[in-house]
């Protein structure tokens, strides 16, 4: 009894400093959302400019919150100010819950979550915000996978609702519950999902997404296909204008896992629009050309 009472103070138990590791479009995010809802957030990167620009990443979405009278202040003073910026791992010695999201690339990952595993205590909770790579493989890496999951943000983060935690199999209860909290508290929406290729949102988008490029190839036109599934059925936006957003390059990258992961509900096609868009350096909203051009 006494056991089950201790267990569940552990799995609620509130986080004092996070860190995030990364600060690029999401790291920065990340850290935003974390600071803006009070928790105090380390954000760590291994280039100064990075770190300038996650922190002026932070610094905009505040201004558009000033603009918009949503922000006074004293909240954006004690947002910035609860956003450590460092260069040093000796920074995140103190954090409780860890959020990895440098760059999408399995040995980097597995080399920083190792590295971060040696420096926080024992009881910290390890998360990797990776779109593709599998959960089991990344906590491969580590001497204790029972505290680390997968806790997976969408672009850009202060604006989208959802995070997917996701279970490794090896994962505790403990953990989850935690990095529940630890979402709740952050103003999101947590769910719990298994590893898989693309876990829930990206195993039905990127489908989605083949089904689009299939379409252009036989002919149709982007714009058009937008123009029904935004004007006609009501969608936010259409697949041409959110693969925009998305970026080609993150799309070509996590399209092939997908095809790789789940053969049997989409191929990757030599010259899917996507590939030939990226190949062509028209990368999306980023650098202001992709399916249509960005002022
Ligand atoms: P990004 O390229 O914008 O940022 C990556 C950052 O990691 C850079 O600032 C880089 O300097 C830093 N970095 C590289 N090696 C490092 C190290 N050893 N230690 C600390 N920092 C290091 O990438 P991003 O788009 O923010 O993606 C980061 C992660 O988030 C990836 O795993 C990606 O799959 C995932 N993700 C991206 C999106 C998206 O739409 N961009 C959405 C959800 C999840």
């Amino acid at each position: 009894k006494g056991k089950g009472k201790k267990q569940a103070k552990a799995a609620t138990k509130d986080v004092k400093q996070a860190a995030v590791l990364g600060a690029g479009i999401m790291g920065g995010g990340i850290a935003y959302q974390a600071a803006v809802k009070g928790m105090p957030v380390v954000m760590k990167d291994i280039a100064q400019p990075a770190l300038d620009l996650g922190l002026g990443e932070a610094s905009k979405i505040l201004a558009k919150g000033m603009q918009r009278g949503k922000v006074d202040a004293k909240k954006m003073a004690m947002t910035l100010n609860n956003i450590t910026p460092s260069l040093e791992y000796s920074s995140i010695k103190q954090s409780d819950l860890i959020i990895e999201a440098v760059v999408e690339n399995p040995k980097v990952k597995g080399i920083v979550l190792k590295e971060t595993e040696e420096t926080v205590a024992d009881d910290a909770i390890i998360c990797s915000n990776t779109s593709t790579i599998s959960i089991n493989s990344l906590a491969e890496s580590l001497d204790k996978p029972e505290r680390f999951c997968g806790m997976h943000f969408f672009n850009p983060v202060h604006r989208m609702p959802l995070v997917e935690i996701i279970r490794g199999e090896k994962t505790s209860e403990d953990t989850i519950n935690a990095v529940v909290a630890a979402t709740l508290r952050m103003g999101k929406t947590p769910i719990v999902v298994n590893d898989c290729p693309g876990f829930l949102v990206n195993r039905v988008l990127f489908p989605y997404f083949a089904g689009f490029s299939k379409l252009v190839l036989d002919g149709a036109d982007f714009a058009a296909v937008d123009k029904v599934m935004e004007k006609i059925f009501g969608w936010p936006m259409g697949p041409a204008y959110l693969l925009d957003v998305v970026g080609m390059d993150t799309a070509d990258h996590a399209s092939g896992v997908m095809a790789d992961g789940i053969p049997e509900r989409m191929q990757k096609i030599d010259n899917d629009p996507v590939t030939v868009l990226y190949g062509s350096e028209r990368l999306g909203q980023k650098n202001g050309k992709g399916f249509y051009n960005f002022g």
